[in-house]
């Protein structure tokens, strides 16, 4: 299907998200109608190249389709979100792997969820390293393995689960794999509730998971370079996406809150005005860091590192740290704009759901850990650190 036709699906699944939001947020389910509304429209293999017979659309699309969502329910569009870097993963690592090929066409054709396995009990948020190690039965081309995951987002309603583990057991802890497990090749024991103060509705809970797959199911590309070339921007850019979507649901409550305002005193600028001006160019500096980082990307197809002004890696990781602590500051903004409107739920203009959502931002890798790395990727350079004219 043409990929125009299907990102303008987005508005109409976002539609049936925002219906089932609140309800979402307050019971902590997961969305299963914008889910189906995905899934129904094509949208879930929107990335799918067309050589797999996917429509083959780029990130930029995905993003577009993730800030709308974000505007109308921030779990269902943080759901969608990690999909699709899943799915951004399985093509940069799939090379010639009859399995993994096979698999992309069938994400296409039917339409299928996949969830995320990094993060472990006992390494916190660092994706680049774990603890685990399959047991590879070489004879019968089986690989077993047993995670202690601390949170996988809607891990129980996936499709199947992508999980990091060290290459084998003499393998150092940043030696890793990427294992694609189907649900049938998975049983998850649930050791952990997702009771949170925000994306309830993306029910991360934390599971054991036990699998045994096929040796083919093992991405052929090493985890390493997937986590730096793919995972990491793609991470960085369809997150920063979704609290965009998410700052800007928040600041058209505030507008419409303001006009309510002038509206009864016609010619005198309401008390929140300057607010918003401030809200409002905050989220189009988001706007620009997002559209500039996504083009940057594009751009490179070799993923040159050294590609943007502080080096790739780095401009992504300072992206994820800006856009979830901007994201943050124009909600709060628009808070103070609304005032007890917007403290209040079930208002025209309540705001709270949208903090809460966002206060997983600078924690979803935690903003010190990246910022950290890149200090350390800031210092080891030693080109300058500002390269290029500016345009
Ligand atoms: C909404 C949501 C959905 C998620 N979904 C998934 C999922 O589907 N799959 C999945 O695998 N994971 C998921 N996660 C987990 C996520 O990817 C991270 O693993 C998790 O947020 C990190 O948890 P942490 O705070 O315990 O760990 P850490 O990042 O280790 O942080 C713990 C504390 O240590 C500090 N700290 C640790 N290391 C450093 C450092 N180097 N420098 C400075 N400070 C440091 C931090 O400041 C923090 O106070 C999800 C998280 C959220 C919020």
């Amino acid at each position: 299907m043409d990929v125009q036709h299907l990102v303008a699906q987005a508005d109409a699944a976002a539609s049936i998200a925002s219906v089932h939001a609140e309800d979402v947020d307050a019971k902590g389910r997961f969305p299963a109608e914008a889910i189906q509304a995905f899934r129904s429209s094509g949208l879930l293999g929107l990335l799918v190249p067309v050589a797999a017979d996917g429509p083959g659309a780029s990130l930029a699309d995905v993003a577009n389709v993730c800030r709308i969502l974000g505007q109308a329910c921030a779990s269902s569009a943080l759901i969608y979100a990690m999909h699709q870097i899943q799915v951004a993963c399985l093509i940069a690592g799939a090379g010639e792997g009859a399995w993994q090929q096979t698999f992309l066409r069938r994400i296409a054709v039917e339409q299928l969820l996949l969830a995320s396995v990094t993060s472990e009990v006992g390494i916190g948020g660092n994706i680049r390293s774990s603890l685990c190690s399959p047991e590879i039965d070489i004879d019968h081309r089986r690989v077993t393995l047993l995670k202690h995951s601390s949170a996988i987002s809607y891990g129980e309603h996936a499709d199947a689960l992508l999980v990091t583990a060290r290459r084998h057991a003499d393998a150092s802890a940043s030696d890793q794999v990427l294992i694609v497990a189907e649900k049938h090749d998975v049983v998850l024991s649930e050791t952990s509730r997702w009771d949170t103060l925000g994306m309830r509705g993306t029910d991360s809970k934390a599971f054991d998971v036990r699998l045994s797959v096929d040796a083919a199911q093992i991405v052929p590309v090493s985890f390493g370079e997937l986590a730096q070339h793919t995972m990491l921007p793609t991470s960085h850019i369809l997150w920063g996406a979704v609290w965009l979507g998410i700052a800007v649901e928040a600041t058209e409550k505030a507008r419409a809150f303001l006009r309510r305002q002038a509206q009864a005193n016609p010619g005198v600028l309401p008390p929140g005005g300057i607010r918003f001006e401030k809200a409002a160019s905050l989220v189009a500096t988001m706007r620009t860091r997002l559209e500039s980082a996504t083009t940057e990307y594009a751009r490179n197809p070799a993923k040159d590192l050294d590609a943007l002004p502080l080096g790739f890696l780095a401009e992504v990781n300072a992206l994820k740290v800006t856009m979830s602590e901007l994201a943050l500051d124009v909600v709060q903004q628009a808070m103070m704009i609304c005032g007890i409107a917007g403290y209040k739920n079930g208002t025209p203009y309540s705001i709270g759901r949208h903090l809460r959502d966002l206060y997983s931002a600078p924690l979803m890798v935690n903003n010190d850990r990246i910022a950290a790395n890149t200090a350390t990727l800031l210092i080891a350079q030693r080109s300058p650190l500002l390269r290029g004219s500016i345009p």
